[in-house]
């Protein structure tokens, strides 16, 4: 998509703080944290909510999620993790490319909003 943020990203026409990549899916730093460390998963085709993959989207997301479990450690995450994926207006989803919210680094509690 010629217009998305994180397609862009991937092309290079954005610099980004990158951790991780493969065929798949890169990690990058988000750009406005809201914790001590909050990372950006993105697979690298684009697609905007879950109800949109097909079968091999969703296998290849849960390769991506198995990757991550693997990185975790490495990323500063060794004492636990929250993942977040925002679908849709309500949950106030900004960006229309499949993303995995990766926070961590601090003990976070578990608000009702
Ligand atoms: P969401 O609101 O779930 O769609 O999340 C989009 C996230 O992308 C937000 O947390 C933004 O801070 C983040 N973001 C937007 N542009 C960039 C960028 N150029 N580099 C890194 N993160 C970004
Ligand atoms: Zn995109």
């Amino acid at each position: 998509m010629n217009d998305c943020v994180f397609c862009k990203i991937e092309r290079g026409e954005i610099p980004s703080k990158k951790f991780y990549e493969d065929e798949l899916m890169f990690i990058i730093a988000d750009i406005e944290p809201k914790a001590e460390k909050h990372y950006l998963m993105i697979p690298k085709k684009h697609y905007k909510l879950l109800a949109d993959m097909t079968e091999e989207d969703a296998a290849n997301l849960a390769k991506c999620l198995k990757k991550l479990s693997e990185l975790a450690p490495s990323l500063g995450l060794g004492g636990g993790y929250r993942l977040v994926i925002n679908q849709g207006d309500d949950a106030g989803q900004t960006v229309h490319h499949l993303h995995v919210h990766v926070l961590g680094g601090q003990k976070m509690d578990f608000p009702k909003l």
